[in-house]
């Protein structure tokens, strides 16, 4: 067992605590991870207020980027010293990790979400006993944690992981739903609904594909702004005009060809199928809890063949998606660092805070 500290959640809708905790070793196939920086993604926060079921306390994070200090005996994608992005937790064994689709592991949410390893331990024990971890297979709201390897992208050493973070969770969700998922032609519509950071990372792998109409639509004028700054061509106030009428206006009388609620809100999600033109593609991505409807009408919907799907992670395998992303960053192309706002690690609550309020896109706590 080794000293460590962590942001702790405790119970829902309150602040994490900074506790002492102690870490145990890395296991034959993980990572000892000294963290460096980690986005906060509203994920988090709904895990925090318990729409999914992770023991509390818990240790959560799953943006994390930082540097390896000790690899179990089977590890070979990384040595002491490599710079890593963690990213979701799957188990490389099952028929859709074979196939290439990790998103979509059989063991997705015990490994993501369960707050323990396959063997039922955590890494984490505290005064009043044990702490979940392996949140997202890492727990990136720690000093240090024990990640399977298989949640690591090795990134050069120059990269700045402060900036990278974000990459292994919110950002490629949004950007792949796009490009893995609905594969836009360019020249084609597409409407975003909900322009946060996935909607915003959605907006620029619409520019990206090439799509000629970008439709953002959200309720905070500021979040408008600056998806249109991003690519978006048009944008939607849905609290200030009928949404639907607005994209019909936009398209011809046609709807979009392709859409993605990042909302998770029943009311939007039921928009974006109306919304979409004759075999057209919408994909949700916003989370709402265990058990919340949305209705779609099926009359008018079933005359045009729409395709109506789920994304998670945007379809990522991270280990190609992200260097992919990171390379387009860098060629100028893909400039999501205009989402994130830096926090102190001390200020975590602070950065929660604000990303609810609408006031920072995308915050990353740096350690
Ligand atoms: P966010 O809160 O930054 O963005 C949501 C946006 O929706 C906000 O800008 C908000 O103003 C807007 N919105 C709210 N009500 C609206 C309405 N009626 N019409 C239009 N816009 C509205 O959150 P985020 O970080 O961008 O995450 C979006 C969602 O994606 C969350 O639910 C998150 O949990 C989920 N998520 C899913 C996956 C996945 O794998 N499917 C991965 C990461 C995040």
């Amino acid at each position: 067992m080794t000293k460590t500290f962590a942001w702790v959640a405790t119970a829902p809708h309150t602040p994490l605590e900074r506790r002492e905790l102690q870490i145990d070793e890395p296991h034959t196939d993980e990572v000892r991870v000294r963290m460096v920086a980690s986005g906060v993604c509203h994920t988090d926060a709904i895990v925090r207020d318990q729409w999914y079921p992770t023991p509390l306390p818990a240790v959560l994070g799953h943006e994390g980027a930082g540097v390896v200090e000790a690899v179990g005996a089977s590890v070979t994608n990384v040595a002491p010293g490599d710079h890593v992005l963690l990213s979701f937790s799957s188990c490389g064994l099952c028929d859709l990790c074979q196939r290439g689709k990790p998103a979509y592991c059989r063991d997705f949410f015990g490994r993501n979400f369960g707050g323990r390893r396959g063997d039922g331990s955590s890494s984490y024990v505290g005064d009043e006993g044990v702490v979940s971890s392996h949140f997202f297979g890492q727990s990136s709201f720690a000093e240090l944690a024990n990640v399977p390897a298989r949640c690591l992208v090795k990134v050069p050493e120059s990269a700045p992981l402060e900036m990278l973070a974000p990459l292994g969770c919110g950002i490629q969700t949004g950007t792949g739903a796009v490009l893995n998922r609905l594969d836009p032609e360019a020249g084609s519509s597409i409407a975003i609904f909900g322009a946060g950071a996935v909607g915003d990372s959605a907006i620029l792998g619409a520019v990206i594909a090439g799509c000629s109409t970008i439709i953002a639509v959200d309720v905070i004028p500021e979040r408008l702004k600056l998806a249109r700054e991003l690519g978006a061509t048009h944008t939607v106030n849905s609290r200030e005009v009928d949404t639907l009428e607005a994209i019909h206006g936009i398209t011809g009388g046609l709807g979009v060809q392709y859409a993605v609620d990042t909302t998770g809100i029943p009311s939007v999600f039921r928009v974006m199928t109306d919304a979409l033109s004759t075999l057209g593609h919408g994909v949700l991505v916003g989370a709402a809890a265990l058990g919340v409807e949305a209705t779609i009408d099926i009359g008018s919907r079933l005359p045009v063949g729409i395709t109506v799907s789920t994304v998670v992670e945007g379809d990522s395998v991270p280990a190609s998606f992200i260097p992919l992303l990171i390379e387009m960053y860098q060629q100028g192309r893909f400039p999501f660092d205009r989402l994130i706002r830096q926090y102190p690690l001390d200020e975590i609550n602070q950065a929660f805070a604000d990303s609810e309020a609408g006031t920072t896109l995308k915050p990353v706590v740096v350690f």
